[in-house]
């Protein structure tokens, strides 16, 4: 007997058809002699309405209430799914976050778990009953409900499989595993088989949303293996796991963030202390700052311009005019039509020549690059927003990672 970990997202609880579909699917691993323990998403959407209901009201709703109005979306899925098993006849039973002993600390709306005692799980699954986890959900100390950033069910999942010591983690969603890209973007991307942590957590901050990217951080660290797989069919999906035993190759895959904002601040006093400042006052509004260029100074000012996400637009904007006041120069200005295309591969490590395939195949259609940087397993770009699902299909093809039918 395994026990089992299996999340199931947002479109695979859509509705209730698909809900009885989940349930039967536990209710068929649960028949094959294994414990099973789910983490279930809010149905989809929910939380997106969730959201907008609450920015119509106010246009930076507070954080705790926030936390409180989110939770209630897994909280309806756990309890229809308990329900759901509970009819085809399968004891089941549905905990909320603190419940699960899920701890975080105290940052609302992007809490970080801070330590999993699992509850009374163990004793449920013992018992024989299958039991239903709200995923994105946890408890801070004051015993407040927080959340753990968007797509954070994967997050309660893996952090479950690892606490319970699980023999098998499945991420169940709408996509038969991870690709080589986003198959919406791009049709004729490959499934992988199996990719390495460190590509997978590339890809996902990256910008490819089939997994949350802490939910990768934290799967390395504790060395929880994973499978991402269809909640729609049987096929085998890709294993997540340690890079050693993987086919080395250069790139695995590309992804594209289409939520990124250029930042360009001109006409800074070009002198020691100035970026500093700048970079000191983005960090103390926690903004997360990704790419930075600032060009040789001439005639005693220079440029800097940086990437962020579109939801620190406004605080980086916020931010960098304050200082600019402060110094009494400068202007800031923010663009949202931009978009960061990335290879991954742990195999850049050891090849060369991968920029300038990708800087060629880009040039050669037209697509202009206007900022680079790269890693040890990785090169992005940032490009006009217009034109990048065109580059994406462009750079996946340049690395010959296109299907062959
Ligand atoms: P869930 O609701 O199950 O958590 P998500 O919508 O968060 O599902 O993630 C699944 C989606 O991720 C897919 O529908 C797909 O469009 C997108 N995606 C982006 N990049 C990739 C990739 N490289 N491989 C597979 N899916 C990807
Ligand atoms: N419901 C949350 C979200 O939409 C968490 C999740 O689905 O993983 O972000
Ligand atoms: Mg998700």
């Amino acid at each position: 007997m395994s026990l089992i970990v299996q999340k199931y997202g947002g479109t695979s609880v859509k509705d209730l058809d698909r809900i009885k579909a989940v349930a039967e699917r536990i209710k068929r691993t649960r028949d094959a002699g294994h414990q099973v323990c789910v983490v279930v998403s809010a149905r989809g959407g929910v939380t997106n309405r969730l959201i907008a209901d609450a920015k119509s009201l106010h246009p930076n709703p507070d954080k705790r209430e926030m936390d409180l109005l989110l939770s209630v979306g897994e909280q309806e899925t756990i309890a229809l799914t308990a329900i759901a098993l509970q009819s085809l006849g399968v004891a089941a039973v549905s905990r909320t976050g603190a419940q699960a002993g899920i701890h975080t600390d105290l940052f609302h709306t992007k809490a970080r778990i801070v330590d999993i005692d699992g509850g009374d799980i163990k004793e449920q699954l013992d018992a024989g009953r299958v039991v239903i986890v709200a995923g994105f959900q946890g408890v801070n100390s004051a015993g407040q409900i927080t959340t753990l950033g968007r797509g954070g069910s994967d997050l309660s999942a893996i952090a479950l499989a690892g606490a319970l010591k699980a023999d098998v983690c499945q991420i169940y969603t709408d996509v038969d595993g991870v690709y080589t890209a986003d198959p919406r973007i791009v049709p004729n991307a490959r499934k992988l088989d199996e990719v390495a942590y460190d590509e997978m957590l590339e890809l996902a901050s990256l910008g490819s949303k089939v997994m949350q990217s802490r939910s990768v951080e934290f799967a390395s660290k504790f060395n929880v293996v994973f499978e991402v797989r269809s909640s729609f069919n049987d096929n085998p999906g890709t294993l997540v796991k340690a890079e050693t035993t993987l086919e080395d190759v250069v790139v695995r895959g590309v992804a594209a963030d289409r939520n990124q904002t250029k930042v360009v601040v001109s006409d800074l006093p070009d002198e020691p202390g100035v970026a500093a400042r700048v970079f000191q006052a983005l960090a103390q509004a926690h903004v997360n700052v990704d790419m930075i260029v600032q060009n040789v100074g001439r005639d005693g000012v220079a440029n800097l311009t940086f990437t962020v996400g579109n939801d620190d637009a406004s605080s980086a904007e916020e931010a960098v005019a304050t200082v600019l006041k402060e110094v009494g120069a400068g202007a800031v200005r923010a663009a949202e039509n931009v978009a960061k295309i990335s290879v991954v591969g742990i195999g850049m490590r050891s090849h060369s020549g991968v920029a300038s395939k990708m800087f060629d195949a880009l040039a050669d259609s037209g697509v202009n690059i206007q900022m680079i940087s790269t890693s040890e397993i990785k090169i992005s770009v940032i490009v006009d927003l217009e034109k990048a699902e065109h580059a994406t299909r462009v750079v996946h093809t340049a690395f010959g990672l296109d299907r062959d039918d």
